[in-house]
């Protein structure tokens, strides 16, 4: 694989909250194994070759940028699923940038693989772990995402834990349940994000 193989859906050149306290720019990685009903970008779900920027492009933009930004987060869709994301964080970090990655989680082993290239990961927990599937659509996807963050903490690597909370999916005792789970893990409760509805196309939570 090639860094160029990556697929782009979109590319924020700067942001200020994909990895908080960093000044950063973002590539949206085309393509997600997942179908949550509160996604809020849709347009990223199927694979595909992405309508962004090609990841060439980005990277002699990124080479202008040296010195101006601290790091650069991959987010989706899901990263992880695509296989060239190692070669494109190597890039990344060959320009001297710090490299941020978002992810669900459902892929263990490729996360396992480019986690030597992170710096932090914004890691989505999307509900305790037994009960993924009603949010993600994805049958198996909590026992995916759990071995993905157990990889992640064992690895040291820093990590934001964060969950989106819609009110008919999420109740406050299964959010005490998933922090109990986290807790047994050593990691802090999650922030919470609201849900957004713009972008979300589920009539009955946009409804709700
Ligand atoms: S994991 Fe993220 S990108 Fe994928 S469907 Fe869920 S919210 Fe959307």
């Amino acid at each position: 694989m090639l860094p160029a193989d990556l697929a782009v859906g979109g590319f924020a050149p700067l942001s200020t909250c994909d990895w908080p306290g960093e000044l950063v720019a973002t590539v949206f990685c085309q393509g997600c194994p997942f179908a949550c009903r509160y996604c809020h970008n849709t347009d990223l779900i199927p694979p595909g070759p992405g309508a962004g920027p090609d990841f060439g492009t980005i990277l002699a933009l990124l080479d202008k940028r040296r010195g101006l930004l601290d790091g650069v987060v991959f987010s989706g869709g899901e990263p992880t699923l695509q296989r060239a994301l190692p070669e494109a964080a190597a890039a990344v970090r060959a320009l001297g940038f710090q490299v941020g990655l978002h992810t669900a989680g459902p892929y263990p082993g490729r996360l396992v693989r480019v986690l030597p290239l992170v710096d932090w990961v914004g890691f989505d927990v999307k509900a305790p772990f037994s009960d993924y599937d009603r949010i993600t659509g994805v049958a198996g996807s909590g026992e995916r995402a759990k071995a993905s963050l157990l990889a992640l903490v064992e690895s040291g690597v820093a990590v934001d834990v964060r969950t989106t909370v819609h009110a008919s999916l999420l109740k406050d005792d299964d959010l005490a349940r998933l922090d109990g789970e986290l807790a047994s893990v050593g990691l802090g409760p999650t922030r919470r994000q609201p849900f957004r509805a713009e972008g979300c196309r589920d009539a009955e939570l946009l409804a709700g």
